[in-house]
This record gives structure tokens, C-alpha cells and sequence, in this order.
């Protein structure tokens, strides 16, 4: 049998003649000791589960399962006004009972299509003579299989209950056991009557007036303000079944409210709704399902990147693209002695994108080539206007993205650009990332072959943070490296981070090669790098990147 049987329990089993007293007494405060054991000669391969979940009973006369007390029986009986003591089980309990014989236990699916069909939460499992060996309970259904089911995909919109019943705080618990009762809900919703929209603001379940009643507590005097749940755990319709089933785990509860912009109610979500999203039939075809799915949401995927493309393709056209330059500063010598090019794009109906959200775009879309061109002349232009306007002469970085590396003319178009504009190659470094070195190794190595014949710089960016090692670098003849900005934060006071920096200076001192330190923020940052032998260094504590305008200011200043 191919059951996960941790969801079998061994039920709470009762004799008829026991009085409701103590039947309640065990639904209310029972922790699975109280149970009886179930498996009376172990037929079943047994699960040592006690039942975490006490919220029915089983009765059970002369070894044979005769009945079932739930929690909605005993709310029956409270507004029947009848007192516990001087009733049996046998007057209150359901006598029709839904169960499933172990044998044809044989998936879950048949257990959870019995409990959908008779809308009921708690399956007893009986051996050959019909005595109960376990419980199948909807919590414990629910916990097995909807992680499976791809919660995140739906929205609670979806399976919310919308017809809510609610009353508002001051009526009497009695009262709200009975409309529990008629309207046959698992709870009531308390709400505030703000102007015309009803704001939720606590909860009485059937559990709790089963609670109450335990307690001997007069529902009739008692109000609903007294003793409603609070605070609510609301959630919005949009937010997907995912949330909802994780707040459930979490607060170990089986329903939420679901309120609208104005925290108006809108719904409940029960441990039932979420359960009755598996359709039996996505269940033998789960797999299609997702699949569908899955094509659905590339689809979606290639749909928004297409629309994001042509809009990447019109702000080049329309020029929307701006190079800033972030400072490089040398700590020995106190100049700024280079830049590194930043592009921003400035969108009139989205405002200032960041980068990282376009650049991954432009690679997809191919949009990185005509971008990068753009990029390269761009900064080369700034170059030479910068020498024209007699600022002292910088080094400037561009970064280069993988697909644009990985162009067989790069190295060709970067000197045409150069001859150009009438600039030494020396006064442009390229930043590449490591992950751009562990791709098409050959047509890297030839890459870097051109480029050192034709005297243009590169630089190692985001070091520490691909899975390169030094050792691989080493095969790329690069002549900076850039310490990634994670490894800068806090070096001072954090150790990692400075062993691996120091390491990387010493190496860097041994093998002939420059480091920069990226995102350095603090004093105490720069001078912890300085200490340590880091004398080259780019962060918000020189400069932030500026307009080549306010650039050239900074440098004059
Ligand atoms: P990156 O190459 O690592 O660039 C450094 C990023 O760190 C920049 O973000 C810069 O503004 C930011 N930064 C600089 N100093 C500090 C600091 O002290 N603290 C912090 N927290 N951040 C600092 P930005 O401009 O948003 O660029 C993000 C990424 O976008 C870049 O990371 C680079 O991968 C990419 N990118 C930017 N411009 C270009 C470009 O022209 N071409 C290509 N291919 N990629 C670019
Ligand atoms: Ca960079
Ligand atoms: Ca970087």
C-alpha cells in the first residue's frame, strides 16, 4: 500500500453510555494521551500518531464502530439547551457513518473523494469487523497533499467562501451557536458596523463554543466581544493558497478572513475550501496539470518579454539611455584616478530603471548588442571630451555583458571605436563578470588574445561571488580584479569577509595584478582596506554615480 501514513491517527474512541461530559472534556483538552490506543491486535501496520486532533470522537459497542460525536453535534446540543451531564453520547452522535475499510485504503485519493463527497472532515478506517484502527482526518489531508499542488498559482479569490455569516460583538454566544447551527458553518465572523462597510474584527468558531460549553460557561450571557478570537489573520483575495496554507500551519488554524482594500470583509477561507481545490481529476493528471501550467506561464514569460523588448527598443531609439560615472579613488595618491560607466535608463512612464532590471533583459532580447555599442561609443565620446576639457586623464570601465563578450567582432568594433575618437586603448577597461570567463572557453581565450594585442585592460568584476577560483582566472590575462561588495561590508568587523579580502590583496601582490574594492561605504571600511594593502577603491563614501555633467564638477572640485 502506498500511503504516507502519518496521516492515519489513531482515533479517540468512546463507549455510548459515556457521558458527554467526559466526551467533551477529551475533545477539549485531550492530547492524544488521553486516547485509547487503536490498533487492538495490531493488524495495522500502525502509525504511533496519536491524534494531535481531537475534534471528533468515536463510539464504538461491542468491538464494532457505531457512531461518531463531532464538534458540530455538540454545538447542536447547546442550543438544545439540554445540560451534559445528564446525556449519553448515544443520544447525540451521528449513527450514520461514513468510514473505509483498511483494505480498500489502498491511496489517498480515495480517501480525500469519500470525504468531499459526504462533505465530511473525519474518515475512520475499520478493520474486517468494523472496528475503528483509524482516522483520516481533512487537517491531516490537507497537510499531505496541498504543498503538492501547486498552491502558489491560485488565488484565494478562487475557493473563498463569500457568503460569510457575521454578527456584530454584542450578541450573546447562544445566539451565535445557533445561526452556526441553521446556516451549517464552522464559524461566525464579528464585525464592526463602520459606516456602510462591516470591518471584521474577531471570530467564534465551533471549537470555541464546544470550549465554552467544557467550560460551563453561560452562552447565553456570555457576548460574543467576551470571548471572539482576535487579532484576525486576514489575507487579501489575490494572495495565493500558498500564504493561506502556511498561516494555517503556522497558526495552527483551520480558517482565516479574507478582507478587501478598506479591510472590509470579503470571505472566509476554510481548511475545507482549500482542500476541495484538488479536483480528483487533476489528481490522476497532476502531471498534465502542471505541465499546462508551466507552458501557460512561459508563455505569459515570452508575451511580457517581447513587450519589454520593444519598449527596450524604442527607448534607445528615442534615447532614453544616460552613461553616469562612479569615482575611482586611489588611497596613496588621494585622486580619483578612473570611472566606472554606469548606464541608467531615464523612461518617461516608468521613471529611473535600475540596470539589474533591464540589462538581463537587453541580454535576452539580443537588445545588448545594439545597447552595448551605444555603451562603448558613449563612454569613449565621454573619453575624449573629458581630455578636450583638460581634466586629468581617466581610466574608464565599461561594463560588458556576456552575449556582447561573446561577439566575434567585439574586440574589432572596440578598436574602430578608439581610432575614432583618437583615444589611447590604455585610457578604457573592460569589466567582465566571472561568469562570462566560464562560458565558450575557447572563443574567451581568443577573445582576451585580441584584446592584449590590441592593449585594451580588463577587469574581473564581481569577484567572490561566481564559482571561479583564482587559479581558473589565471588562464585569462586580465589585469584587474574587483572585489565584490559583499565581501567589503563590514570588513572591519567581520571576519570572513576579511580573511577572504586579505587573501585575495596577498594573491593579487604575488600574481601582478590590480584590486579595486567595490561598495565601500564606510571609514571604517576604507581604512580597515588601506591597513590591509587595498589601496584602490569605488563606493557611496567617494561618490555616488553622477550625470558626466556633475562628474566633471567632482573632479574639478
Ligand atoms: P556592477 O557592475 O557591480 O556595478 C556596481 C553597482 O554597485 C552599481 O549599481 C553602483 O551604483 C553600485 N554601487 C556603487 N557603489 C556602491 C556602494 O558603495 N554601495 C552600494 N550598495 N552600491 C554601490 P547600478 O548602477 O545599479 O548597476 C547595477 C549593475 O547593472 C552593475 O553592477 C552591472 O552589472 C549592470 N550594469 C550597469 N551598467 C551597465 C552597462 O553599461 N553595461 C552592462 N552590461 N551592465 C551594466
Ligand atoms: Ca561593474
Ligand atoms: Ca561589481
Amino acid at each position: 500500500m502506498n500511503i504516507d501514513k502519518s496521516i492515519i491517527f489513531s482515533p479517540c474512541i468512546l463507549k455510548p453510555s459515556t457521558s458527554l461530559n467526559e466526551a467533551i472534556s477529551l475533545m477539549t483538552k485531550a492530547k492524544g494521551s488521553y486516547c485509547q490506543f487503536s490498533s487492538r491486535e495490531n493488524r495495522m501496520p500502525t502509525s504511533k500518531n496519536l491524534a494531535k486532533n481531537s475534534s471528533c470522537i468515536l463510539i464504538v459497542e461491542n468491538q464494532k464502530l457505531v457512531g461518531i460525536l463531532t464538534e458540530r453535534d455538540l454545538v447542536k446540543l447547546t442550543i438544545q439547551g439540554k445540560t451534559l451531564e445528564n446525556t449519553a453520547i448515544r443520544e447525540l452522535m451521528t449513527t450514520q457513518v461514513v468510514s473505509l475499510p483498511y483494505d480498500e485504503f489502498s491511496d489517498l485519493y480515495i480517501a480525500y473523494n469519500l470525504m468531499r463527497r459526504h462533505r465530511i472532515r473525519h474518515l475512520p478506517i475499520l478493520d474486517v469487523h468494523t472496528y475503528p484502527i483509524g482516522l483520516v482526518t481533512l487537517s491531516s489531508l490537507r497537510e499531505t497533499l496541498s504543498p503538492r499542488y501547486f498552491l502558489r498559482f491560485r488565488q484565494i479569490n478562487e475557493v473563498m467562501t463569500r457568503n460569510v455569516i457575521w454578527d456584530i460583538p454584542s450578541t450573546s454566544v447562544m445566539e451565535i451557536a445557533k445561526k452556526m447551527v441553521f446556516n451549517k458553518v464552522s464559524c461566525v465572523v464579528l464585525v464592526e458596523d463602520k459606516s456602510d462597510i462591516l470591518t471584521p474584527v474577531g471570530i467564534i468558531t465551533e471549537k470555541d463554543i464546544v470550549q465554552f460549553q467544557a467550560l460551563d460557561l453561560n452562552l447565553k450571557e456570555l457576548t460574543a466581544e467576551q470571548v471572539m478570537s482576535y487579532p484576525l489573520f486576514c489575507l487579501k483575495p489575490e494572495d495565493n493558497l500558498l500564504q493561506v496554507y502556511q498561516k494555517m500551519e503556522e497558526l495552527r488554524i483551520r480558517r482565516l478572513v479574507i478582507t478587501g482594500e478598506k479591510e472590509e470583509l470579503l470571505g472566509v477561507i476554510t481548511e475545507t475550501d482549500l482542500t476541495n481545490i484538488i479536483d480528483p481529476i487533476e489528481m490522476s493528471g497532476l502531471l498534465e496539470i502542471l505541465q499546462h501550467r508551466v507552458n501557460q506561464l512561459e508563455e505569459e514569460k515570452a508575451l511580457l518579454l517581447q513587450k519589454q523588448g520593444i519598449e527596450l527598443h524604442q527607448a534607445l531609439e528615442e534615447n532614453q539611455f544616460e552613461l553616469y560615472y562612479q569615482p575611482q579613488f586611489n588611497l596613496s595618491t588621494k585622486k580619483v584616478f578612473g570611472a566606472e560607466a554606469l548606464i541608467r535608463w531615464n523612461s518617461p512612464e516608468k521613471g529611473r530603471v535600475s540596470p539589474a532590471e533591464f540589462i538581463p533583459l537587453a541580454e535576452k532580447t539580443g537588445l545588448i548588442i545594439p545597447l552595448g555599442q551605444w555603451i562603448l561609443e558613449t563612454a569613449c565620446k565621454q573619453i575624449k571630451d573629458w581630455q578636450k576639457e583638460g581634466l586629468p586623464h581617466l581610466e574608464i570601465a565599461v561594463n560588458i555583458s556576456s552575449k556582447q563578450f561573446h561577439q566575434p567582432n567585439l574586440a574589432q568594433e572596440i578598436l574602430n571605436i578608439l581610432t575614432r575618437y583618437e583615444i589611447e586603448p590604455y585610457w578604457l577597461k573592460l569589466e567582465l563578470t566571472e561568469s562570462v570567463l566560464v562560458q565558450e572557453i575557447d572563443m574567451t581565450l581568443e577573445q582576451f588574445k585580441i584584446l592584449k594585442a590590441a592593449k585594451i585592460e580588463v577587469s574581473i568584476d564581481d569577484f567572490g561571488t561566481g564559482y571561479a577560483s583564482l587559479g581558473y582566472l589565471q588562464h585569462f590575462d586580465f589585469n584587474t580584479l574587483k572585489i565584490d561588495r559583499s565581501f567589503v561590508k563590514d570588513i572591519h568587523q567581520n571576519i570572513k569577509n576579511a580573511a577572504i579580502t586579505n587573501a585575495v590583496i596577498r594573491m593579487a601582490k604575488q600574481l601582478n595584478f590590480q584590486v579595486i574594492a567595490e561598495g565601500v561605504e564606510t571609514q571604517e571600511e576604507r581604512d580597515f582596506l588601506y591597513a590591509n594593502g587595498c589601496e584602490l577603491i569605488q563606493g557611496y563614501l567617494i561618490s555616488r554615480p553622477l550625470s558626466a555633467r556633475d562628474f566633471s564638477k567632482f573632479i574639478a572640485f
